[in-house]
């Protein structure tokens, strides 16, 4: 068992992991830069050791001193949540060199999976259906320009070690190929340090559906899928679990994939499997194809919470400590639909610029769970993630899920800062959400009306007034 655990993130990740923690019995341990001296993750755990620094490289980033702030408290566990070093193999691997227990995949599942070239090859050996496309090393101009051609236009260039929807190029022409390439490499090779890339088909009408998988380092099972169509910028804004109108052999099929594929890899903790799938026709069994593996915790790990009814995070711990799977596929089964939005500090009428500054009023509405690392009075500063909160509304069913999340939503109120509210409601009553019939496009298609930002009322004006005269 688990006695004090390190928890090595910031933000809204950090607090729910010390809930869970907290929950269990398990001492938790914060590590803080200087711009989070204070914030709700340091308030969230136990002790705290102070890094100092803003940026994440002076911060979260720096594996020598966490690992030596974990040994000197006598913590005898590290959780790294999503992003930072999350996916950082060698960190996994210090950690546990350190003779601490890593609440993670081993290294080498994370290596694994960590470049999407060779993460494809390796499916397509374990007979998971792979994007068709190209992921060899040669990297010439004439070799990806003829690989395109012979993929069929549109075409998506990819960095192989890209993330956060970074590196990517959708092509539609070949006249065009030349020029996306070069600023797809310029950008991998500034954001990851590794300029190379590989082309995939653009799949029609593409729809976000990933599966959430769980193992022990022996087995893995399924735990559902989540649809993400809902992107800016290939970036999830909206989440749901289950995804609208999956059959349930479809379901099957891919959870059956998702798991030869955790399998495959020795897996073990929480990870996620990334499917993209044909949204021209309804689903089938054929026509769903691998894109890549997060090796971590999902941001959107709540909405499978809620409908399986279990704690993510305490898996994550148990198994960790040696535990095997807590539940056997044929003991997991899903009630209801959950959706998530993330709620975030930006402006969208203005290009989703992120907006920096305190939060003067924060309050959000009822019945909602709201997984956020900012309070009232807190602060969003330009260093990190500009996320307020994840709401999550769960319901009987979809129609339910939905209406209480927009109330939700509505009754959310902010000020001090801009953010993305008005834009997510508007997402949420979205024709072709209601109807579960959108795929990735659909933000990009709708931008004008989705963030069209409705002028104040003589009533909002009054009211203002009233508020800033105290009254
Ligand atoms: P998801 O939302 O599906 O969990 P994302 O790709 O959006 O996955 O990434 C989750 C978190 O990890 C975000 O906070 C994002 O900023 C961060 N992240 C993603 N890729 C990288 C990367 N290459 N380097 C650092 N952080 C990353
Ligand atoms: P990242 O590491 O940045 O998350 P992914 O490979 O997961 O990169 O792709 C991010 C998003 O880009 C997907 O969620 C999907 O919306 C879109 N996408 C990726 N591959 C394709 C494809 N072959 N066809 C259409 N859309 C795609
Ligand atoms: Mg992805």
């Amino acid at each position: 068992m688990i006695q004090k655990l390190l928890i090595a993130n910031r933000g809204e990740i950090a607090c729910r992991i010390a809930r869970s923690a907290g929950e269990m019995g398990i001492a938790t341990l914060a590590i803080a830069s200087q711009a989070d001296e204070d914030a709700l993750h340091v308030q969230s755990c136990d002790e705290v050791v102070h890094l100092g620094g803003h940026s994440p490289a002076e911060s979260y980033l720096r594996r020598d001193a966490i690992i030596s702030a974990a040994l000197e408290r006598g913590a005898d566990a590290v959780h790294p949540g999503y992003g930072f070093l999350s996916e950082d193999p060698e960190f996994a691997q210090a950690v546990q060199e350190a003779g601490l227990i890593w609440v993670g995949p081993p290294a080498a599942a994370i290596r694994a999976m960590g470049l999407k070239d060779a993460a494809k090859a390796l499916m397509q050996e374990a007979g998971v259906p792979i994007v068709p496309g190209y992921h060899g090393a040669a990297q010439s101009l004439q070799v990806l320009e003829e690989a395109a051609a012979q993929i069929g236009y549109p075409v998506l260039i990819k960095a192989v070690a890209g993330g956060g929807g970074k590196g990517m190029r959708r092509v539609d022409r070949p006249e065009e190929f030349a020029a996306h390439l070069a600023s797809a490499q310029s950008e991998a090779q500034s954001a990851f340090g590794n300029a190379r890339v590989l082309i995939e088909k653009f799949i029609a009408n593409p729809r976000h559906i990933e599966i959430q998988v769980f193992g022990d380092g022996q087995k893995a099972v399924h735990l559902y899928e989540r649809d993400c169509s809902l992107q800016r910028r290939h970036q999830k804004v909206i989440e749901e679990a289950p995804a609208p109108h999956m059959p349930s052999e479809v379901r099957d099929a891919m959870g059956r994939a998702a798991v030869r594929a955790a399998e495959a890899i020795g897996y073990a903790s929480a990870g996620t499997v990334e499917f993209i799938v044909d949204g021209s026709a309804p689903l089938h069994e054929n026509s769903f194809y691998f894109m890549e593996m997060n090796t971590r915790l999902q941001v959107e790990h709540p909405v499978t919470e809620e409908i399986l009814g279990i704690d993510l995070v305490a898996w994550q711990l148990q198994v960790a400590a040696g535990g095997l799977l807590p539940r056997a596929q044929d003991e997991i089964h899903a009630q209801g639909h959950s959706i998530e939005a993330r709620l975030y500090a930006e402006d969208s009428a203005q290009g989703f610029l992120p907006s920096i500054g305190q939060l003067h009023h924060l309050n959000f509405g009822p019945g909602l769970r709201v997984e956020t690392g900012v309070a009232q009075g807190g602060q969003v500063t330009p260093y990190y993630d500009p996320m307020i909160a994840k709401l999550i509304a769960t319901g009987p069913d979809r129609a339910g899920a939905l209406q209480r999340l927009v109330r939700g939503l509505k009754l959310t109120e902010i000020a001090g800062l801009k953010t993305n509210r008005d834009f997510l409601i508007a997402l949420l009553q979205h024709e072709d959400f209601v109807a579960g019939t959108f795929d990735t496009g659909l933000i990009a298609r709708d931008m004008q009306v989705l963030t069209h930002a409705p002028a104040p009322t003589p009533e909002d004006w009054a009211r203002a007034a009233l508020c800033a005269m105290g009254l």
